[in-house]
């Protein structure tokens, strides 16, 4: 082999960056980097871009209708999410299903349900802003892959990973803000609507009820157009 040859054989472009993605954290994750969310699930439950990926039992990628217009953001993985793969499966995802129903939407039809962060930070603790940031091109492109008409955002961690907006998430849930040219809504998220158990008006559990209403109409008004 000529020398010209060996060296070729150096160039960047006889390694596939693309599977590098899961296991080096500088290997970037540009738009378009999946074909389809199969493929970006494999690379999640292989992935160590963050700590995460050293403690996970399952990478948690997503449960719901990948073409569903109404995507729910929430902030990360936590036991029975863990130990099962799928998220929102604990008790806060069982309340997140009857909020659903509760305006007769089907969380298997209607929504496809995703997180901040694939893996669960021990302890449950928020996860941090490295690693979110390690994680967030796999929401991207999530997000583009499912192209949902509505995302809801629940809790401030979700709101202020995707959109940067770091205001309490009482004082903008309910409110419809755009982002890159989606619909995005922050709502409570449902594990705070166990701890405050009160359906009083202005508890959160009414405040959620009025949320998933004006959710339910944005969705008949899109769905007829
Ligand atoms: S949390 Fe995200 S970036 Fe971190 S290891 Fe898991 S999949 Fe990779």
């Amino acid at each position: 082999m000529s020398s010209e040859n060996q060296l070729s054989l150096f160039e960047e472009s006889n390694f596939d960056q693309k599977d590098l993605i899961p296991t080096n954290a500088k290997i970037p994750i540009p738009p378009g980097s999946y074909a389809n969310l199969t493929e970006l699930a494999q690379h999640c439950n292989q992935c160590h871009r963050c700590g995460l990926g050293d403690t996970r039992r399952n990478a948690v990628v997503e449960r719901g209708n990948p073409k569903a217009l109404i995507m729910i953001v929430g902030e990360g993985p936590g036991q029975n999410e863990d130990e099962t793969g799928r998220p929102f499966v604990g008790k806060a995802g069982q309340l997140l299903d009857k909020i659903l129903a509760s305006v007769k939407l089907d969380t298997d039809r209607d929504v496809y349900i995703c997180n901040t962060v694939k893996c669960r930070p021990p302890e449950n603790r928020v996860p941090s802003t490295d690693e979110m940031a390690a994680c967030k091109p796999y929401l991207l492109e999530q997000i583009r892959l499912v192209d949902p008409k509505i995302i809801l955002l629940t809790g401030a961690t979700a709101v202020k990973d995707l959109t940067g907006d770091k205001r309490g998430i009482t004082k903008i849930r309910g409110q419809w803000m755009e982002w890159e040219g989606r619909l995005c809504m922050p709502i409570l998220h449902p594990s705070y609507l166990l701890r405050n158990p009160s359906r009083e008006q202005g508890s959160p559990k009414w405040l959620m009820w009025q949320d998933i209403q004006a959710v339910r109409d944005k969705f008949d008004e899109i769905s007829n157009t």
